[in-house]
């Protein structure tokens, strides 16, 4: 291999956490890991409100907040209907890494980084992330190095979604998560081999859904147990470790090498449905309509039945994957919007999927709005009011750590994307929109014990590392800070800084 490694390289843990993967590195499951935290930088990478992984790696890619960017969650209210609409990279509104990189006349090459999908132009290559609805359609750039990548590899499989676990076997689908794992790898160091760029970067996603599902036996750090699943799980960090240090081994000697996460991990205690506070508040009001009920009965009888019956879930499975060849996108489906009476609602939740968000029924704003504008101010402070006092029925503990306008936390010229309020929950807590259910207060959901938290990872090695400060990291930083390892200054408007220290001249 004669020509020049990157100049940046950059490996992604969807989810990663210190909390959880330095234990590992320490018992010797993750020793590339632990030579990284040894011999180079590390520390916290703050991630955005809500951290969340379309608005988290938004933010890294633009430096941007989701004012800036538009992103704020997998899905977005759309002005004039109460349907949200999903998240792509067309959703994102102001230059990317990869583009300004591209323009100054770089090369990059970018493997499986979420709300990539369709796949933007760039000086380099481009593989889309997850959220690519199927390898049929064109999920590359250029087009013909998807079909090469799974001529190449047998196969270029899209990550597993959390509740794909459900009817199969954890081993199976703990398998699944190793080979997938296996495969992105191999197309990086493939392509790090074969084509010269200024920026690679590599992401896994299998780290983020390992998590939700397993959370609980990871946090028990019980290496030592013959327990085959959890073996099988300390395989999967094992065999991660192996990419990492291949992946890394890529770069040369001028090479600053990165790993990052988009937000952390951690456990989840309870969750609260935002729209069924909402409707025991007074301020929602679902449909009456006899078929939406029977429809709803039907779609939530038909639901449990199929997580009963493991046959029945997998033929779900199969169902599910043809649809989705078709769709836009592959990762969440909006649903229970369409269940509310919005003529006789004041405000609902819907598009919080970690946090919670609520929007009011604002008369000019939304098309059934009931709200005059002149209330909206004291209507938000009444919800606001009441929902700080709200405790978990278990513990006690107050659920919410605040609840936020969404001008207190954001700004930008898309701040109208945004719901109005954001609902920010105590550790362990976590909010969903909850339409069709029953009870206000749930357990973890048997599919995802583990949720996000806003502490995500940030390592460094290489030339440069003693000259970034982690203190106070934050995931917009990302962005000024490579952009000026290549020695380009950040366009006016991000929001993050550059963590390099300036470097004096002579
Ligand atoms: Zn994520």
């Amino acid at each position: 291999m004669s020509k020049k490694p990157p100049k940046v390289l950059v490996v992604s843990f969807d989810g990663g956490v210190w909390a959880n993967l330095k234990p590992i590195a320490e018992a010797g499951i993750m020793p590339n890991l632990q030579k990284l935290l040894k011999e180079g930088n590390s520390g916290d990478l703050e991630s955005t409100i809500p951290p969340v992984t379309p608005p988290a790696w938004t933010a890294f890619m633009t430096g941007c907040n989701p004012a800036k960017s538009g992103v704020f969650d997998f899905y977005e209210h759309q002005e004039g209907s109460y349907k949200p609409s999903l998240t792509t990279n067309k959703s994102i509104q102001v230059d990317t890494l990869w583009k300004i990189l591209s323009d100054s006349g770089l090369r990059v090459g970018i493997i499986d980084v979420p709300i990539n999908y369709p796949p933007p132009e760039v000086n380099g290559f481009i593989v889309s992330g997850w959220e690519r609805p199927s390898n049929k359609k064109v999920f590359t750039y250029p087009a013909d190095l998807g079909p090469k990548l799974i001529e190449k590899l047998g196969d270029y499989p899209i990550c597993l979604r959390t509740f794909d676990r459900q009817g199969t076997k954890d081993i199976d689908f703990l398998n699944s998560l190793i080979d997938i794992s296996n495969k992105v790898s191999s197309a990086a160091c493939y392509l790090l081999d074969e084509e010269k760029t200024d920026f690679f970067m590599v992401h896994f996603q299998t780290t983020d859904i390992i998590q939700h599902s397993f959370w609980p036996q990871i946090a028990t750090f019980d290496f030592n147990s013959e327990d085959p699943v959890m073996k099988k799980i300390w395989e999967f960090y094992s065999n991660l470790d192996q990419h990492l240090g291949e992946i890394k081994s890529k770069g040369g000697e001028e090479t600053t090498f990165l790993l990052v996460s988009d937000h952390g991990f951690g456990p989840v205690k309870r969750r609260m449905a935002t729209n069924i506070w909402l409707v025991e508040n007074g301020y929602l009001k679902l449909k009456q309509d006899i078929n939406t009920q029977i429809q709803t009965q039907v779609k939530s009888t038909a639901i449990k039945m199929i997580h009963k019956v493991d046959a029945l879930a997998r033929l779900k499975n199969r169902i599910k994957v043809r649809k989705e060849e078709d769709a836009e996108q592959r990762v969440i489906v909006p649903r229970g919007f369409d269940a509310i009476d919005y003529k006789e609602s004041r405000a609902f939740g819907g598009i919080g999927t970690v946090y919670g968000t609520i929007q009011l029924n604002l008369i000019g704003r939304e098309p059934e709005g009931i709200v005059p504008q002149s209330e909206a101010e004291s209507l938000k402070d009444e919800i606001i009011g009441k929902l700080i006092n709200v405790k978990d029925p278990m513990s006690g503990e107050t659920f919410l750590e605040s609840v936020k306008r969404k001008e207190e936390v954001f700004n930008g010229p898309l701040l109208n994307k945004i719901p109005d309020l954001i609902l920010i929950p105590n550790k362990a807590f976590f909010l969903f929109p909850g339409t069709n259910e029953k009870e206000l207060f749930h357990e973890a959901h048997s599919l995802s014990t583990g949720n996000h938290v806003k502490e995500g990872i940030i390592a460094i090695d290489g030339p440069l590392s003693n000259k970034i400060d982690l203190n106070n990291a934050k995931i917009v930083d990302v962005l000024p800070t490579i952009l000026e390892i290549f020695g380009l200054k950040k366009p006016g408007y991000v929001d993050g800084s550059n963590l390099l220290e300036t470097v004096p001249i002579g």
